[in-house]
């Protein structure tokens, strides 16, 4: 069996046997690039030595021997030698870059004997005491144990006598003093001296870095990033080449691109007269890489030389480890430069610009996760690792937000007007709440999950939130919000991380999320990959436009409801609930209408002809009632009733269980005049703005909430078709137009072929088909569903991703028999998880043929797409 390879023999895509270094290692040297010679222990190597739980074989001790040996051959130097020696590093590497986790031996194969080699090869005394002294403490710190606190606390005190102010103030004299009191810290420590045989050397380390990867700093790293603890470790053995040879030499690192920013052109950093991690460990200040310019100028044009070719040939953004000894370059390593989503972003498109790799590459580096943070802000790593956490609660729309809280939507504003960032605080949110969220920086909700109101429309706005915080009991009549001991009031700041659902005590600095210019070009391309069409869930103007730039196809989800809210809307909406004959509905309907129109015009106005999907009035008429004893009163006046009036219908319109209740088509059945409204308000709006913009068709699609038969769908088309007419007759025109409805109810799911007969189109609404398979009420599953995920009952919430087995199944039913009966017929799908690439894998499965979703979740929807292709 053959456990080592050399430089020449391995290639980069053999990172599994010769781990992430070497491969790279390997690569470069069959790129003919300066890389110091050397070979590779492989991964096999080090599981084998790890299993037999002994010391290193002879098999691979000879293996090891026999290529030091042609080592010596190609660097004419010999291992051991008092005159010309040999030294190496040796340097661990697995599969994937474990930070800080198996160190690095340099200088390997000095002892008291060949530092006189050294010494009279180089004719530097200086700079071979200080490689010994560096071999000592890397060599006590790996293989034996010893802190490395020991030798560093050793130098500081002989630099302290001696009054030197930095390293480069030792002489050779000093570094042949620190060699001597290193190594009677060997014997102090370890009772045995510094070994001296360089054989010995390298075997003790080698079988170090072998056992480091069962070391417990690795295993935890492993734990935590998902890697298998059944890769082990290559070790590579290499040719030492020294930046600490005076002046003229160095050491450094450096990205193609600009790991932050992603801004074209070398960036990095570099130290004369240094070896190995001087650079990182701090203890000198590197000076950036363009002044290596200035100093060799010759060696700076190399290294842009090189390193555009590693780009080249990688095709992607390189981080590179370079040494240069007597103004020769040499390159130690190369990888993919770990960066910020920025980066990424602007590194593909580049890359893609420059012809190194093709648009459909691109789309599959970058990842939904990476888009959030582009869009929105995200708080410092840095100072979240200082942060004082308050509670954590659900993820319910992305980004980070700092602000003082206040516990009603009034106050919200009033302060926001002062001009100050607020947090809205409350157990849950309704409509009546619209004008303080708006202001808000973000919203905190102690009930509710992600499909709940406050969830819904913070993802809608793009603003931060977090729902169900069940933990924070929050007292909106005394203004304040307790987690155990700790009660923050009215004026207290927080800081709300919407990604992780968590809220900080205090505020957190935050980087802004606002590269909108290079998701537009990742997003174009991923569309001309996408194979299936995303819509937005959206009805404000402001929704609409973001839609539109983020790349949203159109509408698929526009809900009339959320047109009802404002002060002159909700009052007229309220006075027709409370209606008790026909004709006092008629004419607050008649002012809804025009509200409505105006609304209509806008918004097929700004999507200037693409399609446009408008719900009919969805939600129990109990969520737009008075609910305060001065809006009951102010209504009452404004129909000449008395409040007791007022309180008895709302009593009469009370529900045991309004979700299940009277609202949706229920509502159209029983008062038909609401949903003829809307629909006479669309349909002459379409025609007004057709004939306004010229150019333009509008084909208004209609969807009709909760339907669950055939028999209901059909009753209300009829009626819905008798208004349009009309219409039409009025104008004398005629506009194209469809009728189609929610697949919400699992009835409609089971019978689909049935209403196929009687609707145009079809759109799954997840959030309640989930509540209604499930029976989890949306709106409190927050108090539960954790204990169940904890419990390993759920595997995650399915109103946050897709229940496949059960909802998914439904789904898939409805699907197939939609298309049995007509395999032309349009279905989307427009709840919460169209927005969520797991379930938009699944959703392209099953066979949906576009699907909507809050506007800011477009971009990751399209790319998932484009992704999955
Ligand atoms: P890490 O994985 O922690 O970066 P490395 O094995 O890359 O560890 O090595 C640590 C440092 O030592 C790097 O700066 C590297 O460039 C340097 N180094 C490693 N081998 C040699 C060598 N043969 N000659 C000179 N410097 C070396
Ligand atoms: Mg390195």
């Amino acid at each position: 069996m053959n456990y080592v390879v050399d430089f020449f023999e391995g290639s980069k895509e053999q990172s599994d046997l010769l781990g992430g270094k070497g491969a790279n290692l390997a690569e470069m040297t069959k790129l003919k690039l300066p890389v110091p010679t050397g070979f590779t222990i492989t991964t096999e190597a080090c599981l084998d030595y790890l299993k037999k739980k002994e010391n290193m074989t002879n098999e691979l001790n000879t293996e090891i021997q026999q290529h030091i040996h042609s080592m010596e051959e190609r660097t004419n130097k010999k291992f051991g030698s008092a005159e010309n020696p040999l030294l190496v590093s040796v340097r661990s590497g697995s599969k994937f870059s474990m930070p800080g986790m198996m160190d690095t031996i340099l200088n390997l194969g000095l002892n008291d004997k060949t530092i006189h080699g050294l010494i009279k090869k180089t004719g530097d005394a200086r700079f071979a005491y200080d490689c010994y002294r560096r071999l000592l403490q890397m060599f006590g710190d790996v293989v034996c144990g010893i802190d490395k606190d020991r030798f560093e606390n050793q130098l500081n005190f002989y630099k302290t006598k001696k009054q030197y102010q930095s390293d480069t103030d030792m002489q050779a004299q000093d570094w042949q003093e620190i060699v001597a009191i290193y190594k009677d810290i060997f014997i102090e420590v370890t009772h045995q001296p510094f070994p001296q045989d360089p054989n010995e050397q390298l075997v003790l380390a080698v079988e170090a870095v072998f056992r480091s990867w069962n070391n417990r700093r690795a295993i935890t790293y492993r734990r935590l990033h998902d890697i298998s603890d059944s890769l082990g470790t290559a070790v590579n053995i290499q040719a030492m080449v020294f930046g600490n040879f005076g002046s003229e030499s160095g050491t450094g690192v450096a990205f193609t691109r600009n790991p932050a920013t992603g801004e074209k052109g070398i960036f990095g950093e570099f130290l004369l007269n240094a070896q190995g991690e001087d650079v990182v460990a701090g203890i000198r200040t590197p000076q950036p890489i363009s002044k290596l310019e200035l100093l060799m100028p010759e060696v700076y044009q190399e290294f842009l030389r090189l390193s555009h070719l590693l780009e080249y040939h990688y095709k992607d953004m390189q981080d590179i480890e370079f040494t240069i000894e007597n103004r020769k370059l040499y390159l130690l390593q190369t990888r993919n430069g770990k960066r910020t989503a920025k980066s990424a972003f602007k590194v593909c498109i580049q890359l893609v610009e420059e012809g190194i790799i093709s648009k459909q590459e691109a789309i599959q580096r970058i990842s939904p996760t990476m888009i959030t943070q582009l869009l929105h802000p995200v708080f410092e790593p840095d100072h979240l690792k200082h942060a004082e956490v308050f509670a954590k609660g659900l993820p319910a729309s992305p980004g980070a937000a700092c602000g003082t809280i206040y516990f009603t939507a009034e106050r919200a504003k009033q302060a926001s007007e002062k001009g100050e960032k607020v947090i809205l605080i409350r157990q849950e949110t309704s409509p009546e709440d619209i004008e303080g969220m708006v202001v808000s920086e973000a919203i905190v909700t102690s009930r509710g999950g992600m499909t709940s109101h406050a969830a819904v429309v913070a993802r809608g706005m793009g603003v931060c939130c977090v729902a169900g915080c069940e933990e924070i009991y929050v007292d909106e009549f005394l203004e304040q919000a307790t987690v155990g001991e700790v009660v923050l009031r009215q004026g207290d700041t927080i800081s709300v991380d919407g990604t992780t659902g968590t809220i900080y005590r205090g505020s957190i600095p935050y980087v802004e999320g606002d590269e909108w210019q290079l998701l537009e070009t990742i997003t174009k391309w991923a569309k001309e990959e996408a194979n299936i069409d995303v819509k937005a869930n959206a009805e404000t103007p402001t929704d609409i436009k973001t839609a539109l730039k983020l790349g949203a196809e159109g509408i698929g989800l526009a809900r009339t409801e959320h047109m009802f809210f404002g002060e002159k809307r909700l009052f007229e909406m309220r006075k027709m609930i409370l209606a008790e004959e026909t004709a006092a509905l008629m004419d607050p309907l008649n002012k809804l209408k025009e509200f409505q129109k105006e609304d209509f015009h806008t918004m097929f106005t700004l999507l200037n002809g693409k399609a446009c999907t408008i719900r009919l009035l969805d939600p129990p008429l109990h969520e737009f009632l008075p609910q305060t004893e001065v809006e009951i009163n102010h209504l009452a006046k404004a129909t000449q009733r008395t409040p007791a009036e007022i309180e008895h219908r709302m009593k009469e319109l009370h529900e045991q269980n309004p979700m299940l209740g009277h609202r949706g088509c229920r509502l159209a059945v029983t008062t038909p005049q609401i949903y003829e409204m809307q629909v006479a308000a669309i349909i002459e709006s379409a025609i007004e703005v057709a004939q306004k913009e010229q150019g333009i068709t509008i084909t208004p699609e209609i969807m009709i909430p909760l339907i669950g038969s055939q028999e209901e769908m059909q009753w209300l088309r009829e009626r819905l078709n008798q208004t349009i007419q009309k219409i039409f007759t009025e104008k004398n025109q005629v506009i194209s137009y469809k009728i189609g409805t929610m697949l919400e109810i699992p009835r409609a799911c089971l019978t689909a072929e049935k209403i196929a007969e009687v609707a145009d189109f079809f759109s799954f609404g997840t959030n309640d088909l989930t509540q209604l398979t499930y029976g989890f009420s949306r709106d409190d599953s927050g108090k539960f569903i954790g204990a169940y995920q904890n419990k390993k009952l759920l595997k995650a919430d399915p109103f946050q991703h897709i229940d496949e087995e059960g909802v998914g199944a439904l789904m898939k039913i409805a699907v197939d028999k939609i298309r049995a009966y007509d395999s032309s017929i349009k279905i989307g799908v427009c709840g919460e998880v169209g927005g969520d690439p797991q379930s938009i894998r699944f959703l392209k499965k099953i066979g949906v043929d576009y699907i909507s979703c809050s506007p800011y979740r477009v971009p990751a929807a399209i790319l998932t797409i484009a992704q999955e292709k």
